[in-house]
């Protein structure tokens, strides 16, 4: 799993008889996302080694440490972000620090360098630039998470692109791993019996992520995340990575306190696609039961927050024609037939009283 595995030795400037290095003198430095688990290891040689604009080097649930490097005449790029403050060290370099409540009217302006600390509030807009000659190396940690885990954004530019993926904060079913079920394997029932889940959830979901996690060992893609694996790839590497996102969403928006209607600014799209919420129901479940063979029904939004129905095919999933996918009923025997045999149409009929709108909501 490691991205970078190199030997690191400080240099250490000055006289040499008088300088006294407070690092060990010889750090094994294997830059990778440690995850959620214990860890201990020097930053500074972290920081120093990381060459890529963001390495993520621990993701827990709550917090998580990143490693950067800004080229010279560069910035981390001018953003804020609502609901997470931030922390940053200097371990090399020099910066300008610059901070405001608009995008327009950055009035907080400092220099910072090496050992300098900043803080970063929730909601503030900020920047920092590289003013020295040589790399800006920094590590920040923020609260809550911001990355999916195992990011690395080798350029400023591949960081930007990452923003403007459908799933990108916080979002842990990004990551390939299986995901855990957010209720009993019983608690579906009757629309969908512990049986099935045992089989769907436990064999065929864990399945993929077997397979996938075989096939990309050793690949450029090995660290990438879900949706840009699903982006990127064919064959079978599609086909498994298809398989997990699909069925990340499927799973992940049932809940047994599910069922009534969508509300707010999703239910005013429905209404404005398909008159009312019924029609929708209808029209999705007639997708659902048309579709030949093997695949997925969707309910998906555009750019512009128009929604459509799509049908997919085996592993399909609307991201690959640049639409965001935000319901999906899952049409494959192995979603229904302990249950309800042949009968496809009553089972996505019997699906409506788990689907947990705030879910699909949140992904709108
Ligand atoms: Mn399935």
């Amino acid at each position: 799993m490691s991205i970078k595995k190199i030997s690191f030795i400080p240099i250490c400037a000055g006289l040499l008889f008088f300088v006294s290095c407070n690092q060990v003198s010889k750090t094994d430095v294997t830059l990778k996302d440690y995850g959620a688990e214990s860890t201990v290891l020097n930053i500074e040689a972290y920081t120093l080694t990381n060459s890529h604009f963001r390495t993520a080097l621990w993701t827990g649930t709550k917090l998580q440490a990143t490693v950067m490097t800004i080229p010279v005449g560069g910035d981390v790029g001018l953003e804020k972000h609502p609901d997470t403050d931030q922390f940053l060290r200097i371990e090399e370099g020099k910066a300008e620090v610059v901070m405001g409540d608009t995008e327009q009217s950055l009035t907080f302006v400092k220099t910072a360098e090496k050992d300098f600390a900043i803080f970063v509030p929730a909601g503030k807009w900020h920047n920092i630039i590289n003013t020295g000659d040589k790399p800006l190396k920094l590590y920040s940690i923020y609260s809550p998470v911001e990355h999916p885990h195992s990011t690395v954004h080798l350029t400023q530019e591949e960081a930007e692109e990452a923003e403007h993926q459908f799933f990108t904060t916080n979002y842990f079913h990004m990551n390939i791993d299986l995901i855990q079920l957010p209720y009993a394997t019983n608690a579906l029932e009757p629309a969908i019996s512990k049986q099935t889940i045992e089989f769907h959830y436990g064999k065929h979901l864990q399945g993929y992520v077997n397979n996938l996690s075989n096939l990309l060992k050793g690949t450029e893609l090995e660290n990438a995340n879900l949706e840009t694996i699903v982006k990127q790839s064919d064959g079978a590497v599609f086909n498994n990575a298809g398989q997990i996102l699909n069925h990340n969403l499927y799973f992940l928006q049932f809940s047994p306190k599910g069922g009534g209607k969508p509300s707010g600014r999703l239910a005013q799209a429905i209404d404005a696609a398909w008159g009312t919420f019924e029609n929708f129901q209808k029209e999705f479940e007639t997708a659902g039961a048309g579709l030949f063979g093997s695949g997925w029904v969707w309910l998906a939004a555009d750019k512009n927050g128009k929604l459509s129905i799509t049908k997919e095919l085996n592993a399909g999933n609307p991201i690959t024609k640049g639409l965001k996918p935000l319901l999906t009923f899952d049409v494959w025997e192995h979603a229904y037939y302990l249950d309800y045999q042949n009968r496809r149409a009553d089972h996505l009929k019997s699906l409506w009283a788990i689907v947990d709108w705030k879910t699909v909501e949140s992904r709108y």
